[in-house]
């Protein structure tokens, strides 16, 4: 640096001389950069407290809002704090698109992993939907919640906007007096679901069933730490069919619309003896019409399937009773001290984006997060059926048309999956068919039924897709 040891002044910032250009200018550029980081945080903190709706009294959640200034700010942010690491939340620093998938790929629609609604959050409208969350927030352990909020972990920013995308859509009873419990992911919700509900202390473990074709996580989940309290009993007809002083206690999964199918479900178990859980991944309107706000004392939602969020790893309950909300909780404190603020607040931001495009009354539809997804699933219903339609060698579910209170018009149900039998005499073994042709899917087995219906996932990005159904068509 300078000579003597002496520090490099300001003024130092002049100096033309060569040797010492390298050192000066990056001594310059730092400053600079302070300045800049400085003026950027004074400027952000007075922008973020304009925004009421982003700005949680009490809780000091600094979310900025991602269009003309924020992104400007944000992008001067990542700059001065020279790490682009830290601010790869911002979709400018990823590949303007994925990879293209060869034409000879092997294409895995096994997961249902909701690539499809990429597209939607990184152009102009789904930058709504950005985060920024600037390293000093989100520290502790605790959320600064309502007075009677049970779930001491959860993000107050993320229950409003829970409450408020419920009343949009009308798909469950998500009023005041319904208690949120956050989980990471609906996963450990419905296991949190099973500890609160089965007694600690019965003779034997709680039997836990659903209708086939269930979830295939679902006998996984229960089973795999062989918990005393609960164990995994089968398909709920079957179990219905068990004269009732020989069932025992029990806990039915709902699950609708349901994963692998489609079809929209009620209790299968007959009477009032059992508990129930309503796993509603899918009751939005992207997937089925929204027919009626569902009140059930148990009700599992997913940023995975909700908005395509599965990365975030949040789910969200609406539960009924306090003393169940409270042993939910209670397991998650036991299982992971809470669930990640830094996601709970992304969560927030994406569910008010939606809700805001709503609110927009001069939106266009493509602005809209349900209508620009449903479409989608739509086109690709068509494809696929258009595609199997004229071979005759696959078979897939129809759906009724049900007038969708959300949309304001009756309409079809599109599925996350499509539940397709292979109908060819000689295949008993559909997914090993498919695999033999560049497609992996997940066999019936795994969903208690015949290996000659696969589970497709339709959530998977375009190129991987396209070339599925152009398979499909040769097939
Ligand atoms: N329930 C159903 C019916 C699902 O299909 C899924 C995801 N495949 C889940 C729960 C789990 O969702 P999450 O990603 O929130 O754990």
């Amino acid at each position: 640096m300078g000579s003597g040891g002496k520090s490099p002044s300001v003024r130092g910032c002049g100096h033309k001389g060569v040797a010492n250009m390298g050192g000066r200018y990056l001594v310059c550029l730092s400053l600079v950069m302070n300045v800049v980081l400085l003026t950027s945080l004074v400027y952000g903190r007075g922008h973020v407290r304009k925004k009421g709706r982003e700005m949680v009294a009490g809780n000091q959640i600094c979310l900025q809002e991602r269009d003309g200034s924020g992104e400007e700010e944000h992008a001067k942010f990542c700059r001065a704090a020279g790490k682009a690491s830290s601010c790869n939340n911002s979709s400018s620093s990823l590949p303007a698109s994925p990879a293209k998938l060869p034409s000879d790929a092997i294409i895995n629609l096994d997961h249902g992993d909701p690539k499809l609604f990429e597209a939607f959050w990184r152009d102009a409208v789904g930058k709504r939907g950005d985060t920024f969350i600037p390293g000093w927030q989100a520290m502790s352990y605790f959320s600064t919640n309502a007075a009677g909020t049970v779930c001491w972990f959860l993000e107050p920013s993320l229950e409003q906007e829970v409450r408020r995308l419920h009343r949009l859509v009308g798909n469950a009873e998500a009023a005041a007096d319904r208690h949120v419990v956050v989980g990471t992911g609906s996963t450990q919700l419905f296991q949190a679901a099973l500890y609160a509900l089965s007694p600690p202390d019965a003779p034997h473990p709680v039997s836990v069933v659903s209708a086939a074709p269930f979830y295939s996580s679902y006998p996984l989940v229960t089973d795999y730490l062989k918990s005393g309290i609960y164990k995994w009993a089968g398909d709920a007809y079957a179990f219905n069919e068990i004269p009732r002083h020989e069932r025992g206690p029990y806990i039915e999964l709902v699950t609708s619309p349901n994963n692998p199918d489609g079809f929209k479900r009620e209790q299968v178990v007959e009477g009032n003896d059992g508990k129930l859980v309503y796993d509603l991944a899918y009751y939005w309107p992207q997937y089925s019409p929204i027919i009626s706000s569902i009140d059930a004392d148990i009700m599992l939602f997913t940023a995975s399937k909700s908005t395509g969020h599965a990365g975030t790893r949040i789910g969200w309950a609406l539960v009924k009773d306090k003393e169940v909300a409270r042993k939910m909780t209670k397991f998650i404190e036991l299982n992971t001290i809470g669930v990640s603020k830094d996601s709970q607040i992304r969560t927030a931001k994406i569910l008010g984006a939606i809700s805001d495009a709503y609110e927009r009354e001069t939106a266009p539809e493509s602005e809209k997060f349900f209508h620009y997804s449903r479409d989608l699933m739509r086109q690709r219903w068509k494809s696929l059926r258009d595609a199997i339609e004229f071979r005759g060698r696959f078979s897939l579910p129809e759906f009724p048309t049900e007038f969708c209170n959300f949309f304001g018009e009756e309409g079809s149900s599109y599925p996350a999956f499509a539940w397709a039998k292979c109908e060819a005499e000689e295949v008993d073994d559909c997914a090993a068919y498919l695999k033999a042709n560049g497609i992996l899917t997940r066999s019936g087995k795994h969903f208690g039924v015949d290996p000659k219906y696969v589970r497709i996932s339709m959530m998977d990005r375009d190129d991987a897709f396209n070339l599925f159904i152009e398979r499909m068509s040769k097939l």
